[in-house]
């Protein structure tokens, strides 16, 4: 792969960088990434969200890949990463649209009829209505297709009975994206139907979960008898689990494990600044074995990632080896995290970003990987992933896969 920009590529990027610098606001130069987690609570923060995406979509810089018929600019996935860079070095809004514009977006082009898409694309698009993923359940996440919540024909009407959980965002969601089961008698990935659901009908109820952070960044998602017209159900009865893997296939390259680079550099600038023993922490070997170790991962991590998009950039699909992005760069990004705040000593365990915002940064950083490493796919099911697809060892045994799902077995065994 050219690391560099071509000449179109490299104008692409200049008229990137200008257009946000009449439009975004720069950032401070010892400004960290914005702390993503607990993005939403407040109401404020969500119309800064709405307003900056609906200017980005007004002047066409977002979905920068997405095709000209459906509000999209048709451009690369080169273009795309060149303009997120850029969008990077300006202090915008938290993104709330990655599962929407990055999951769901690609699924409705892929499954909707012509009235889902022209209903529902052009306000993703402009940001206007925000959309949530309502997949996994108490009993169904890494095994997301034994998933309970069931959807019961009544003439041109769904009704949907059960319980959804860590569904990021849906108490500040229009929409949501369901998957249920719609037959119990056919086996479990059969069984199953995918629905667009108001997330202010009655029958829905939203309960945010408070988490280790202190944010709610998700929530438990409750269905009782809630009614969703046969208008919204996505591709056919039974075919949920067809529908639903072009989500998930979207899933792991949209959320990734946030830029190591970032992270990779307010560790080397705090590792400056820090003093050991009457140095700069920096000229500590033990100090220097550590960055070492984090920079060669680093760069191992870009460096698959710019694979990835130049084979998407050739027309491929992202395939199982995207999930080396998220099973190395998550906990990395754990372990940095630790690493920078036994830098900071004492004061690593220091909270109040508008004080000490670098503290605030680390801590919520290594709070937040955790999750990063459970959301999208565990570490151990992205492991499986790359044993089973990418080096082809024998899978894993799978019993319940033909049988009707009414006679899996929930209880101890015999029960
Ligand atoms: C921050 C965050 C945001 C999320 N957002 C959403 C969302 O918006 N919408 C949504 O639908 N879901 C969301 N999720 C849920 C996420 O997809 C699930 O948590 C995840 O798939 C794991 O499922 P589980 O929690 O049920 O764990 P389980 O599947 O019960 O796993 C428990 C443990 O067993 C291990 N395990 C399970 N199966 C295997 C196996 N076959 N081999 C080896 N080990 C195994 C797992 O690795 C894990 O350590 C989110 C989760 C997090 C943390």
């Amino acid at each position: 792969m050219d690391f560099d920009d071509t000449p179109e590529e490299a104008d692409f990027r200049k008229k990137a960088h200008e257009w946000l610098s009449k439009n975004a606001e720069v950032l401070p130069p010892d400004a960290t990434a914005p702390i993503p987690l607990g993005e939403g609570e407040d109401e404020a923060d969500i119309a800064d969200c709405k307003r900056w995406q609906a200017t980005k979509a007004d002047a066409g810089w977002t979905c920068l890949t997405w095709p000209k018929e459906y509000g999209g600019q048709g451009l690369t996935s080169m273009h795309n990463a060149i303009f997120k860079s850029e969008e990077a070095k300006f202090q915008v809004p938290a993104d709330v649209y990655t599962i929407g514009l990055g999951m769901l977006g690609p699924t409705l082009m892929a499954h909707g009829t012509d009235e889902q898409k022209a209903k529902y694309i052009p306000q993703m698009i402009r940001g206007q209505e925000i959309w949530c993923q309502l997949f996994s359940e108490p009993s169904a996440g890494s095994d997301l297709a034994g998933l309970r919540t069931t959807a019961v024909r009544e003439g041109d009407e769904w009704v949907i009975n059960g319980q959804k959980i860590w569904s990021t965002g849906a108490h500040f969601c229009d929409w949501g994206m369901v998957v249920a089961r719609s037959d119990p008698n056919a086996s479990k990935h059969a069984g199953l139907t995918y629905f667009i659901v108001d997330m202010n009908a009655p029958g829905v109820e939203v309960r945010p979960i408070r988490q280790i952070n202190g944010a709610s960044g998700f929530n438990e998602v409750f269905f009782t008898d809630a009614r969703v017209h046969d208008d919204n159900r996505l591709g056919a009865e039974g075919d949920g689990w067809r529908v639903a893997l072009t989500t998930l296939m979207n899933e792991r390259v949209a959320i990734g494990a946030g830029s190591s680079s970032g992270r990779l550099a307010s560790l080397f600038a705090l590792a400056r600044e820090t003093q050991l023993r009457g140095s700069p922490a920096i000229e500590d070997g033990a100090v220097r074995q550590r960055l070492a170790d984090f920079y060669v991962k680093s760069k191992g991590l870009v460096n698959t990632g710019y694979r990835t998009l130049s084979a998407i950039s050739r027309g491929a699909t992202p395939g199982p080896e995207g999930s080396i992005g998220k099973a190395i760069g998550a906990p990395m990004g754990q372990k940095m995290a630790a690493f920078a705040m036994e830098l900071q000593g004492p004061m690593g365990a220091a909270v109040e970003g508008d004080i000490v915002p670098q503290e605030a940064f680390w801590q919520d950083t290594y709070l937040g990987m955790p999750g990063m490493r459970i959301a999208g796919g565990t570490d151990e099911i992205l492991k499986n992933i790359i044993a089973e697809r990418v080096l082809k060892l024998p899978p894993e045994i799978r019993v319940d896969k033909d049988k009707p799902f009414r006679d899996v077995p929930t209880g101890p065994p015999g029960k």
